[in-house]
Formats: C-alpha cells, structure tokens, sequence
C-alpha cells in the first residue's frame, strides 16, 4: 500500500496550494437564476470549421438568451499542433459571425490575445499549477498514480490506441495486454517512485479507474437523449510529463472553476464522456449538462452522405468571405439547421434579428445535419433582398475592395451612384433576390461601369434586324429621362405598335402568329444594347441612373454594328 500523502509530495514538491485555496479564487457565478455558462474551447491548431461554429452558435444563443455567460478558453495543451496566430484569426472569424464573447480570451487593442473576466487565465497552458493542485489532491486520496514513461514509450501507447479504433483482428488479444499492462502499472512501489525521480526520470499521472466496462451508465444528453455508455475502466493519463493536462482533466478542472452549466461539443467526445464523468465523481465537482451536437454531413457525388470534411468546400469559414457570402447569411442558414422551427418563425417574423429567435434545445436535431449550398444560397438570396440598398452598397464595395480591387475601386469611386445601383427593386414589399454572395454584383451589375460594359448576349436569329434598327432609333429619338414610368413605356409600345409588335398581351399569346412579336421582344432589343445582356434590372430604374448621354451612346455602338 502506498502512502499516497508521502507520494503527493513527492511528485508535486512545488504545490502548496489545495484546491479550497483554488476554490476561494474561483467564486460561483452570480447570475439570475436559470442563466446559462457556456464556451467555446477551442485548440488553436488551424481555421474555424463549420462545424465549429455550430456548436459555438448554440452555446451564444444558449447563453445569452438566458441572461448568462459566454467566454472562451484557449485549450492550448497540445504545443506540437499548436499553429501561430490560429487563435487570434479564430476569435476574428468568430466575431464576424456574431459570436461575441463576455468574458476569456478576447483580443486586445493591440491585436494580441489577452483576458477579460475572474476566471483565468483562459489559456490552458497557463493554468499548470492550478491542474497540478487538484493532480495532487487525486494522489492524495489514492485515486491517481505515476506512470514513468519515456515519450518514446508513450508514442508506443498512443499507437496502441489507434490500433484499437481500427479494431484489427487481434483487437481482443490486445486488449487483454493492455489491461494486464495497466494493472502492473498499478503496482508501482514507493522505492520504485523515488529511484525514478532521482534518476530524473519523467512521468504521466494516471487516474486509478474504478469503472467496469461491462456496467452501463445511464445518462441524459440534452441533444442525444437518454444514452447509455460503459463505464470508464481505462487508467487514462491526467498529466503529461511536462505537467501539462491531457484534454479530459483540463475539461473537468475548468468547467468547474469557470462555472460552465452546459458543454456544448461535438458528438466526436462522446466516447469520451464516461472518463469525464468519473473525472467529475473523483474530483468531488457538480456535473455540467452535456449537449453533444452531430457532425455537419454533406452529400458527395453519388449522393451519399458523407462527414464534411476539413478539405470539403464549405468547411473552412474563410471560404465563405472568400466567395463573398455576407457573415449575416451563414448565421441565418446555420439557424435553419439548428432548430427545425426556425424557418417557421422567420415566415413570422420577416424582419426581426436571428438572435430575437427563441432558440430551443429540444428542436435540435440529434443526428448530423445536412450541409447543402443549394440551400444557402436561397438563404443568402433572401437575407440580402432584405437590406437596405445603402447597406449593401457599403458591404458589396467593402468585399470587392478586398477580393477585387478594380471593381472595388469603381464601387468607391463614387458611393452615391453605386448606392442608386443598388437601389434597384430594393425596399418594396417584393424586393428583388438578384445576389447571392457580393462576388455576383459584378456579372449582374458591372455594365454600370462602361470599362465592364460589354455585349455579351446576341440578339436571335429570328429577329428582323431591320426591326432591331427601327426600334432601337425610334426610342433615342423618344428617350426623355424627364418622363415618368409610364409615359416612358408607352413609347416602347408605340414602337412596337408601328412595327408589328403588340402591347397586347393578351391578345399575343392567344394567337402570337398574328404578330411580328410583342413588347417584351421590343424592351430586349433595348435591353440588350444598353446592359449588354437579356436580363437585367428593371429598364427605367437602369436608364435613370446610366443616364441619357451614356443610353444613347451604348444604342448607337450598337447600331453600328447592325
Ligand atoms: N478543445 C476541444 C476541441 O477543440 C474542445 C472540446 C470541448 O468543447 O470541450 O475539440
């Protein structure tokens, strides 16, 4: 039997502190009653997933819809994968899509990261001591015991687990050694302990498991339900041998001192969730709630459903400011997919902010949810039907100055024709869904720009060209910017009149043999030499803004080459 006080002070010499010390440092939250803690932790080892601003978006609504808190923890543990800068861009990126942080890491006035709020430090590579505080403790009351290990042989073990997830055809027979491994590791003496520190020998700290993978226990998951997972019965390590926590000991040690009522994650921890409850059982701390979200899936070419991937299209949220969708619309398309009311509500409530909607844990979906462009792209459509032509004016110039700096540059040029530009069918009760993403404004919109303006669509064959000439002399000569709508329109259809084309109709699709053609064929000889193209915004809007020099001129070119 090990004199497991002795062994505490023999592996954590430099700990003075017991965690009631901690404790005292590390108050409970005042907050209203039922209001939520919840985070974001992420490991700074690369861009933000879309399916990490799925969780984190539930853990906002979650938070703040309840009057709680939301903060973000740094889980920097792993320096070998650790990617410079990663965890600034990451709370960037975060902060365009609405998640707006109160309390933890956040970023200072300097761009660098640094704390707000009582709870830290928020970067897991700086709390060592307070980990090692309650590692101490563990050992103390015989739950936790070195393991000297070298790396080399650690890596070994790290092999054997992979293996074990593959699940070879000895998987049994390995399984059996490492358990008859683990329980002579539990053996170590108290001589064995001091020859190996005094050899200098570096060691990991082990939980001493006292769980029967063959028992079930029973748990409830806000997302999955009642479930029902093996108990942990692996010596799983605490610490590494640089004193820094692996994933499950600085998961039970914070959520517990940063007070959080509800980890949100993803459902790839779920394996782990038994480890993590006998973490909290040992350490004496109040479960949090669990809220295990599923994996984003995506349809790959033969339709079958596939996990997005890292290397999938979609995934890396930088790809959605590099295709110009507005942060507005992916929030709004990750609302559609995360409760199944949410389009329901939108129907009622065209106009209010996403975050008005009352986010509902039981409307989530437990099984992974589909990611389809298709999907967001009418989302997006209709988030920016909505704005005001000033507001998407700035964000399709702001876009454009970033990611092309020549149309860019003519937007800014000169804001209050390239707000009218924007104008167009917006503000009605049926606004116009003409963009998708700002990287459309130009095809849609650049024959505004004479170094765009380009003819890029043909008139039919089977139009008299004699026709397209009449028509298109006629309306120069008519062309009065001075005229209202109407009056501007009659004299398109007094052309077509004289030519043959009716303004009927009616009249044209009962019996369109009787006619030359009709108006709309009229409107697209004009159409297509003043934009350069069979669709545009509406015509009248278009001539109001180009202007009569620039209508006329745009004719005649074409003119000269009938
Ligand atoms: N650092 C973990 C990860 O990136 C966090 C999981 C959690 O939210 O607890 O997956």
């Amino acid at each position: 039997m090990l004199d497991f006080e002795k062994l505490a002070e023999l592996l954590f010499p430099h700990i003075k502190e017991n965690p009631a010390d901690i404790e005292a440092r590390f108050p409970k939250r005042e907050l209203p009653e039922g209001a939520k803690v919840t985070r974001f932790a992420p490991s700074p080892t690369g861009f933000v997933h879309f399916g990490g601003l799925f969780p984190t978006t539930v853990a906002e609504r979650l938070a703040h819809q309840s009057n709680g808190v939301l903060y973000l923890r740094i889980e920097d543990t792993d320096a070998k994968r650790e990617v410079p800068g990663a965890a600034e861009a990451l709370i960037r990126t975060l902060a365009t899509y609405g998640i707006d942080f109160d309390e933890g890491a956040i970023l200072g006035d300097d761009g660098a990261i640094c704390d707000k709020g009582a709870y830290g430090p928020y970067k897991q590579s700086l709390r060592g001591p307070i980990y090692q505080t309650y590692a101490k403790q563990l050992v103390r009351e015989g739950k936790a015991y070195p393991c000297f290990t070298t790396e080399a042989e650690l890596e070994e073990l790290h092999s054997i687990d992979k293996k074990q997830e593959i699940k070879n055809t000895d998987w049994q027979a390995e399984a059996e050694a490492r358990r008859a491994e683990m329980l002579a590791r539990r053996e170590i003496t108290m001589d064995e302990v001091e020859s190996n520190l005094r050899a200098g020998n570096p060691f990991v700290l082990r939980i001493l498991a006292d769980g029967d993978a063959e028992k079930k226990i029973k748990f409830t998951d806000l997302v999955k339900g009642n479930i029902e997972i093996p108990e942990n019965d692996e010596d799983f390590v605490l610490l590494k041998s640089d004193g820094i926590p692996t994933y499950h000991f600085a998961h039970a040690v914070d959520d517990h001192l940063m007070g959080t009522t509800h980890v949100i994650r993803g459902e790839e921890w779920l394996p782990s969730l038994a480890k993590h409850l006998q973490l909290f059982r040992y350490l004496g701390f109040k479960t949090p709630k669990y809220m295990h979200i599923a994996q984003i899936m995506r349809l790959d070419e033969a339709g079958n459903k596939k996990k997005l991937s890292k290397r999938d299209m979609g995934a890396n949220m930088d790809d959605y400011t590099r295709l110009g969708y507005c942060p507005e619309a992916v929030c709004e398309y990750v609302m559609t997919l995360l409760n199944s009311n949410y389009e329901e509500w939108r129907m009622q409530n065209p106009d209010k902010d996403y975050k008005e909607f009352p986010f509902n844990i039981k409307k989530m979906s437990s099984s992974g949810c589909l990611f389809d462009f298709n999907k967001l792209n009418d989302v997006s459509k209709n988030v920016i039907s909505k704005m005001s032509a000033d507001e998407v004016a700035k964000k399709v110039t702001a876009w454009n100055l970033t990611f092309d700096a020549d149309f860019g540059g003519q937007l800014a040029a000169d804001p209050e024709y390239t707000q009218r530009i924007f104008a167009i069918g917006r503000g009605g009760k049926k606004p116009r869904k003409d963009l998708t993403t700002w990287a459309d404004a130009k095809a849609y919109m650049g024959f505004f720009f004479d170094s765009y303006f380009s003819v890029e669509d043909a008139y039919d064959e089977k139009y008299d060209r004699n026709d397209i000439k009449l028509t298109l002399c006629k309306f120069t000569k008519s062309l009065d910017l001075a005229d209202d709508m109407n009056t501007w329109f009659d004299k398109i259809k007094a052309i077509g009149e004289s030519l043959g084309y009716t303004s009927d109709m009616k009249a044209y699709k009962a019996a369109p043999e009787s006619f030359k053609g009709s108006v709309a064929d009229i409107s697209m000889f004009i159409r297509v030499a003043v934009t350069g193209k069979l669709n545009s915004p509406d015509m009248y809007a278009v001539m109001q803004i180009l202007g009569h020099e620039r209508v006329c001129q745009r004719i005649n070119s074409m003119l000269e080459t009938l």
